[in-house]
């Protein structure tokens, strides 16, 4: 069973996976392997990086497979690609609201497993069926027009597979438009998919409450995606915000209302379920790390790091600037695998102590001496020429 294959397969199995199979989860292990041994045959740089530390890795537990910092890939010079260039479809760009913008080289592999695990997501955890009666409103922009800003793409891919309205333009998000089609839509019978980010769906909640005031049905849905950033004078948490656009719709429960974390680097969406937990899917292994010594985390809060099998252009073994928790007991929804929960993200202090730690581990070997030059003298380093710190 080659990697690709699998990969695939699980994404078109996850509905029964999540609650059939938690002997599935076994496979993950052979997945991310699998996936670095891809890496380090097809990414010069990677492979180095690896280097002599190989042979643990591959024995020892996936905790040891030396990660990217989400920072190197806000450097060009960076050379994170897996393949050829000329198989790339498109540099995702970050929104560069954290300083530097991400540049993440995605393959059709790649984008069409992004797509898929996403698709993948929807009758698993929110139990819509593509050939149901739902219809999306994305309250941003269509694919196309995204210009490869992954936020917007990834929203904009959400509902690929149903039939889907978007209410962005280049003139701006058309609230009027939003109020009206869902108006037209709810009069012809239909069951809707909201996605948008947080500010956007309180925004049109509230307009929806003051002007509409009419109850959704109890098979809509809200989904959010890309939290408040850009917007944090309007972020609330996440339980009066789903208490308001709960009420502000009229929906029945807030089981309606769904979160999803993704970050550009990241080849996967993480969705929740009804409990508002967000369910890790088989083909990516996540654990989070002491953000002091580094050490992995067997329970609490810690730097979440990602492991993700689905990335074919890129390695996409991730040290994340997000701080949360991982769970590995069953979620109170029944499903099988560990959820995710992000709490907060790294401070300053808590980044530079990562950076130096990863510097000065005690290690010696060749991993860490890549991390002890990228991050005491960025701007010799071969790959990151020119490079200061830019994660702040
Ligand atoms: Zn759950």
């Amino acid at each position: 069973m080659s990697e690709k294959l699998c990969v695939d397969t699980l994404m078109s199995e996850l509905k029964n996976i999540y609650e059939n199979k938690p002997e599935t989860w076994d496979l993950t292990a052979a997945l991310i392997k699998e996936s670095l041994r891809y890496h380090a045959q097809h990414n010069e740089q990677y492979a180095s990086y690896l280097d002599n530390a190989r042979e643990t890795v591959e024995e020892g537990e996936l905790a040891n497979i030396p990660l990217v910092p989400s920072t190197l890939f806000k450097n060009p010079a960076a050379k994170v690609l897996s393949g050829p260039q000329s198989e790339i479809q498109q540099y995702s760009r970050s929104s560069g609201t954290q300083g530097a913008v991400s540049l993440v080289p995605r393959d059709e592999t790649s984008i069409l497993r992004f797509i898929g695990g996403m698709s993948a997501s929807m009758p698993a955890l929110l139990g819509v069926d593509r050939m149901g009666n739902h219809v999306g409103i994305v309250l941003g922009k269509d694919a196309d027009s995204a210009e490869n800003l992954w936020f917007s793409y990834a929203l904009a891919c959400i509902t690929i597979e149903i039939e889907t309205e978007f209410m962005e333009t280049k003139d701006g998000f058309d609230i009027d438009k939003t109020l009206d089609t869902i108006g037209k839509l709810k009069a012809s019978g239909r069951d809707l998919i909201i996605v948008g980010p947080p500010f956007r769906a309180l925004d049109l909640a509230e307009a929806y409450a003051e002007r509409v005031g009419k109850a959704l049905g109890g098979k809509d849905f809200i989904i959010t995606a890309g939290g408040w950033k850009g917007e944090k004078s309007k972020a609330i948490d996440n339980k009066t915000f789903r208490r308001v656009v709960c009420k502000s719709f009229g929906l029945k429960s807030d089981k309606q209302i769904r979160d999803c974390y993704n970050m550009v680097e990241c080849n996967t969406a993480f969705f929740e379920c009804e409990h508002h937990e967000k369910h890790i899917p088989p083909w990516v292994y996540a654990y989070s790390v002491d953000p002091v010594n580094q050490n992995k985390k067997t329970d609490g809060e810690g730097v979440i790091c990602l492991l993700d099998a689905s990335a074919n252009s890129y390695p996409c073994f991730i040290k994340t600037d997000d701080v949360g928790i991982i769970n590995h007991e069953q979620c109170s929804c029944g499903r099988h695998g560990p959820t995710i929960r992000i709490t907060r993200r790294i401070n300053k202090v808590e980044s530079r102590g990562c950076a130096l730690k990863m510097a000065v581990g005690k290690n010696t070997d060749n991993a860490n001496r890549f991390h002890q030059s990228i991050y005491r003298t960025p701007a010799s380093h071969p790959l990151l020429k020119g490079a200061g710190s830019d994660n702040e």
